[in-house]
């Protein structure tokens, strides 16, 4: 082609990017070997895998096979790298992150080349956005690890972290896994996805480079079943970070259940792109080859399903074509090449075979006329139209260049239809009525919402998925807390969990003054059994049985039986309700129902929990013999409990219109907003001890910040949940907000746990129950936050409430907002 025929055709040349640079690299160093305590070591297994180059099918690099042996050889070096990086104060950490993001800059060109060759995506996605990102996250990390002792107070680190990533953004996730693990003073095992792992090798030589101490970062080549799975297991490992698909991340859920690890999840989507009629159609076009042509769409977060305004759709499809036929497919070292090779030819399968099957199902298929090279593993853009929403190419993650649209009339049409998906990772919303597209934003399920943008990251920012999605966030000060933990916990999980049963005093209230002005004295249970109802000797008591708290109302159980509650001295002292599977179900159906709490003004939620604390006052006296009834504590010691009960309902009533968010800013002409939402409906089983304050220390900052909730009340001792139906009713509290099911703790929790309709599990109870409520919630991948048995003192202010409860209680929208014209 001479410049007469580029001046007259106006068609791209090519603009390669040198590969030679890194194929020397890689020449000079394989077969590569493990990255273990700062040393290249041999795999034990003595075995390598090839390495492909997917725009060419042919290998490009033998990596390390590692197997069980490395891991614990890997976990040993971490674990006593941990004992003196997870006290090296934060500053020295900040220098260390700091000279990491120095040096992935000064290597920039060869990451992103390597990265381009490894995995196949263009070189001008790895040079722009995939490296820039990852020292963006290394410098912000430097800055937490610096703030760490002001900002986290009483956190400390998790110890040593196994972390997985996968293939389709290999250094970008590993960043996002390493940096705020480092600044958090944790030791790392990193596990890259098995076809693109060269990065992570490029990554270990700067480790060397910056002299990180040994041990602090680990890095294990091979595969899935005999690295990954081992990691999972490992005993030695505290926390494991996942990204991947959401089948592995749910066997990873019930790997670790019950092993007291803590788990991030980041799963998969299949995110709604949302074109509003008054949107401008140009920038539409452009946001879509972005949201699903980007990284071939091998994008967790990729907008997959476009939904349009029925009266554009003709428009907005015929000037879609025209762009997509106009994409540049081929060799991604070219930087005039808009697509790349997909990852593997087995990932390339699966996309022929999900794109095979929408035609089966009727859509209709658009592809432009040009052809993709022959060799290497590429895939065209991929247009489909007349997609009915409950085909299999719109509910299934197709995780390459394929775009389902489908059509919608009204806004809320347009609501449900993006929400109609068992994932929540992010949406895009586009509308030039900033009214319109903002009163949308908070109604989609997603972690992420982009406003007139698409495929917004930065590290400020924390990025993670509702529902089948997964859950944690990456980046932001949210993210900081999947790799700490609150360090008073350590202290207790050794101690023995103060009993209910027992006559001792419990430790006093945080602040609270001891409950001296009954002028009660101390009082055992049996003198209350014996006079409560002193003045009328000669006739029974009224028997009074508590039924369940649904909907507002008092129901029977379903199951038409009741058990029976005793005292220490196990003597009888009243029946509760046998709750059931039906029960359970009748009770979320009632918190579903009551979904417009979320939408209530923070002041009503305020007022309503001020009410509960005014209505519990006024019953002090009764509710503190109740516990001395079903405990056999002092009474001094019962009307502690109810006091602090008091000041924890106004701690909430505090926190219900201050924990609000914040606003980043991020480098973009913008803001992004980080908004608290409520989780929706969280099932909660409550500790035995301190069957008061247990049971509103749970439920007080759950519906402060919006949620509705299902609580199984302490099986031991109930009948202080249950009395508290009075006080619900005359606060004004919504039918709904707060249901109530008695009976069998740890078979009503699984329940709970099992079912699909629940968005979170909390349990507080045995270690046992709590590998059970982990295991059954992987069904849905809903949220747990479990005990494992170890006692937590309610009546401290730090243990028993603040933010912990309200982070448990909300998850991070981030809405993207640009501004400018
Ligand atoms: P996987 O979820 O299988 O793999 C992700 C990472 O987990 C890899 O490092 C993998 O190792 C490792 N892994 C796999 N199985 C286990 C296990 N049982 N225990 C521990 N670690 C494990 O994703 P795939 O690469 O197989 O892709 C399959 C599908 O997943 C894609 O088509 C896409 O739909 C989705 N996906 C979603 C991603 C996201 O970001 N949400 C990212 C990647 C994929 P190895 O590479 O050795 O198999």
């Amino acid at each position: 082609m001479n410049v007469m025929d580029i001046f007259k055709t106006m068609e791209y040349g090519l603009a390669p990017e040198a590969a030679t640079p890194a194929f020397e690299w890689i020449k000079e160093r394989q077969p590569f070997g493990l990255f273990i305590n700062n040393q290249w070591v041999k795999p034990a297994s003595g075995q390598y895998l090839d390495s492909i180059n997917p725009s060419t099918g042919k290998p490009l690099a033998q990596i390390a096979a590692a197997n069980s042996a490395d891991v614990d050889i890997a976990v040993a070096s971490a674990r006593t790298a941990f004992e003196s990086w997870g006290q090296t104060p934060g500053h020295v950490r900040a220098r260390y992150l700091y000279a990491i993001a120095r040096h992935i800059q000064k290597h920039s060109r060869l990451l992103s080349v390597l990265e381009s060759l490894d995995n196949g995506k263009s070189i001008r996605e790895t040079r722009d956005l995939d490296i820039p990102l990852v020292a963006r996250h290394f410098y912000y990390h430097a800055g937490w690890a610096q703030l760490m002792a002001s900002e986290l107070p009483g956190y400390e680190p998790v110890g040593v972290v196994g972390q997985i990533i996968p293939w389709n953004f290999p250094l970008l996730m590993m960043a996002w896994k390493i940096a705020p693990a480092l600044a958090m003073g944790n030791t790392v095992i990193l596990k890259p996805a098995r076809y693109t792992s060269l990065t992570a090798l490029k990554f270990a030589e700067i480790v060397q480079e910056v002299g990180l101490p040994a041990g602090v970062v680990n890095i294990l080549t091979g595969e899935a079943s005999q690295v990954g799975e081992a990691l999972v297991r490992h005993s030695g490992v505290n926390k494991i970070a996942f990204t991947g698909s959401t089948d592995v991340g749910s066997s990873i859920r019930r790997a670790t259940a019950g092993s007291g690890k803590k788990l991030s999840l980041e799963l998969g989507g299949k995110s709604p792109f949302i074109v509003f009629d008054d949107a401008d159609l140009d920038s539409v076009v452009e946001g879509v080859v972005d949201a699903i042509w980007f990284n071939q769409g091998q994008v967790c977060c990729a907008g997959s399903r476009l939904l349009v305004q029925e009266d554009i759709a003709g428009r907005l499809i015929n000037k879609l074509r025209a762009r997509m036929e106009k994409l540049r497919i081929g060799d991604p070292l070219d930087k005039a090449v808009d697509m790349g090779a997909i990852v593997s030819p087995g990932q390339l399968q699966e996309i022929q075979r999900l794109v095979s099957q929408g035609v089966e199902e009727g859509a209709e298929i658009w592809q432009p006329s040009w052809a993709c090279p022959t060799e290497g593993y590429f895939f065209p853009p991929t247009l489909f139209t007349n997609v009915s929403p409950a085909t299999t190419i719109a509910q299934v993650e197709i995780f390459g260049p394929v775009l389902v649209s489908m059509t919608f009339r009204t806004p809320a049409e347009a609501v449900a239809l993006a929400n109609n998906t068992r994932y929540g990772l992010a949406a895009s919303v586009w509308s030039e009525n900033i009214n319109l597209a903002l009163d949308v934003a908070p109604k989609l399920k997603a972690g992420t919402v982009w406003i007139n943008c698409t495929n917004m990251f930065d590290a400020s920012s924390g990025f993670g998925g509702y529902r089948e999605s997964g859950f944690g966030r990456e980046g932001g000060k949210e993210g900081l807390y999947e790799y700490v933990r609150p360090a008073w916990e350590k202290a207790v999980s050794t101690s023995p969990a103060p009993s209910s049963s027992s006559n001792g005093s419990s430790p006093s209230a945080d602040g609270h003054a001891n409950a001296t002005q009954f002028n009660a004295t101390d009082t055992t249970s049996d003198d209350i059994i014996d006079s409560s109802n002193g003045f009328t000797p000669t006739l029974p008591a009224i028997d009074r049985t508590p039924k369940m708290f649904i909907k507002g109302k008092q129901v029977r159980p379903d199951s038409g039986y009741s058990q029976d509650v005793y005292d220490p001295q196990h003597r009888v002292i009243g029946q509760v309700g046998e709750g059931n599977r039906k029960d359970i179900r009748n009770a979320v159906e009632a918190a579903h129902a009551a979904s417009g709490w979320a939408a209530s003004t923070t002041h009503n939620r305020v007022q309503i929990l001020y009410y509960m604390a005014e209505n519990l006052a006024v019953r002090e006296e009764e509710f503190a013999r109740r516990i001395v009834q079903q405990t056999g504590r002092s009474f001094v010691d019962a009307a502690n409990e109810v006091q602090t009960t008091i000041s924890r309902l106004f701690s909430y009533a505090a926190w219900a219109d201050k924990y609000e968010g914040v606003v980043h800013r991020p480098p973009l002409r913008g803001v992004v907003l980080a908004m608290h939402e409520p989780i929706g409906v969280i099932g909660m089983a409550c500790p035995d001890e301190y069957p008061l304050l247990g049971f509103i220390s749970l439920v007080a900052p759950a519906i402060a910040m919006g949620n509705t909730v299902v609580v199984i009340p302490s099986q031991q001792s109930p009948l202080s949940a249950t009395d508290c139906y009075q006080v619900f009713e005359t606060s004004d509290l919504p039918a709904g907000v707060v249901n109530i099911v008695t009976g069998q703790r740890d078979t009503l929790s699984e329940v709970l746990a099992d079912h699909d309709d629940v968005d979170a599990m909390w349990y507080f109870g045995s270690a046992d129950g709590s590998k059970r409520v982990e295991l059954a919630s992987a069904g849905n991948m809903k949220r747990t936050w479990v005990s494992y048995g170890h006692p937590r003192n309610w009546l401290d202010s730090v243990q028993g409430e603040g933010e912990e409860f309200l982070r448990e209680s909300t998850q991070v929208k981030n809405i993207w907002v640009p501004y400018g014209e």
